[in-house]
């Protein structure tokens, strides 16, 4: 094996050409691909940055058909856009597309500029974004490399720096450029990401079918070109531990709004928080309720727990149901409110509210397998058990926690 190259060597003639020509017939029939609209490539550049491309197309056809143009985003209040985006994660690219959209219609006259400057300076729109914007739906000779994009040309190149260096980043950009094909900057970027999708995976790339493998270093130099890029060893992920209490008076729970920045962005929940440590989990619950809104519960029983995961860290959440022991008529606010289970299932949720309420939803006698060991389950609290609200169990959102202890739910 040859020692690897100080910086990446020129690639293949010819091969920006190939690649482009298998693409025009191989290409999959996303939603996005029907047309080159720029609104529409802005808002799957958006959705497909973090959310894989199989799961992206239902979120798609849902989001540009409720807002067909930036202008109809820009008009929505921000709740329907949350909800519009509810489950595909990463909220705040749902509060920049509708802040973008805003600004757009106020600056722009609800065009989405074809100049890169002008795209990055919008809100939530990073060099990778603007420069696919402005490739895909105006055929701007720029290069635009996400993660499969960087793989590819790290193969291409047999770079085996760390691709998360800036300056390795520019020299696949630069090599990538040379060879960008005039004309047909936006068949080729979207090449680009299709080969890294399907056919140059991150393990195990399937070389013998891939059309351009006469002018990949990996391929012809290495005895696993899946090797590259080198991976770099992932810290585990940390684990949370947060209790909720799900209020109920009278059919209605408490939910409460998470602020607008941070985590889950203006997601509605149920109020709880991280569970100290050497702290019962009702115990938490009860004093998260507390510190959160200012009212007592009453007795607490334990319903089960719910365990989530998000791309930084693991949470579980043990779930309680009462009724409250003090006035709660001061806790209501612009961002607290008591709810039914309809009015809840408008608002947009945390995925793990959804689960909580899953929860809620069936028997109780089926909430405790698999849960915690019995937390916060005291005699007392199964004994008086709060009552749900009348024809069900109660629904808890997601007891998110206040910004004060950012346990994600
Ligand atoms: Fe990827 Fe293999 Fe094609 Fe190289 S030859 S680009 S490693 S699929």
């Amino acid at each position: 094996m040859r020692s690897p190259p100080p910086a990446p060597a020129p690639l293949a003639p010819g091969l920006a050409d190939e690649l482009v020509q298998w693409y025009r017939r191989h290409r999959r029939a996303w939603p996005w691909r029907a047309d080159r609209d720029p609104y529409r490539v802005w808002v799957a550049e958006v959705l497909l940055q973090q959310t894989r491309v199989d799961q992206a197309a239902p979120y798609f056809e849902r989001f540009v058909a409720a807002f067909p143009t930036v202008r109809a985003l820009a008009r929505a209040p921000i709740g329907r856009v949350l909800k519009l985006w509810q489950g595909a994660g990463y909220y705040a690219r749902a509060h920049h597309l509708h802040a973008a959209a805003r600004l757009l219609v106020k600056d722009h006259g609800g065009a989405v500029p074809a100049n890169v400057g002008e795209l990055e300076a919008l809100p939530g729109v990073g060099p990778y974004i603007a420069r696919a914007v402005a490739a895909i739906a105006f055929g701007r000779p720029v290069v635009a490399l996400e993660a499969n994009g960087l793989r590819v040309a790290a193969r291409w190149t047999r770079e085996e720096r760390d691709l998360r260096t800036p300056a390795v980043r520019a020299d696949l950009e630069r090599a990538v450029a040379a060879v960008l094909p005039a004309g047909s900057a936006a068949d080729f970027t979207e090449a680009v990401m299709e080969l890294g999708e399907t056919v140059c995976a991150p393990v195990r790339p399937d070389c013998t079918h891939c059309p351009v493998s006469f002018g990949c270093r990996a391929f012809r130099e290495l005895e696993d070109p899946g090797s590259l890029p080198r991976r770099r060893k992932r810290a585990a992920r940390p684990h949370l531990r947060a209790a909720l209490v799900v209020l109920s008076d009278r059919g209605r729970w408490l939910v409460q709004r998470r602020p607008p920045s941070g985590l889950l962005p203006g997601l509605w929940e149920f109020p709880g928080g991280k569970i100290a440590a050497g702290e019962r989990p009702d115990a938490a619950a009860r004093r998260e309720l507390r510190e959160e809104t200012g009212v007592e519960a009453g007795p607490l029983l334990f319903r089960g727990t719910v365990r989530h995961a998000y791309s930084h860290f693991t949470v579980e959440l043990h779930v309680f149901v009462g009724a409250p022991a003090t006035d709660a008529t001061a806790a209501v606010g612009p961002d607290r409110r008591w709810v039914r289970p309809t009015e809840l299932a408008r608002l947009p949720v945390p995925k793990a509210t959804e689960k909580v309420v899953a929860l809620l939803d069936r028997p109780s006698d089926r909430a405790s397998p698999g849960s915690s060991p019995r937390p916060g389950r005291t005699r007392a609290s199964s004994r008086r058990a709060a009552p749900p609200p009348p024809g069900r169990s109660p629904r808890p959102g997601t007891g998110a926690s206040r910004p004060r202890s950012r346990a994600p739910r």
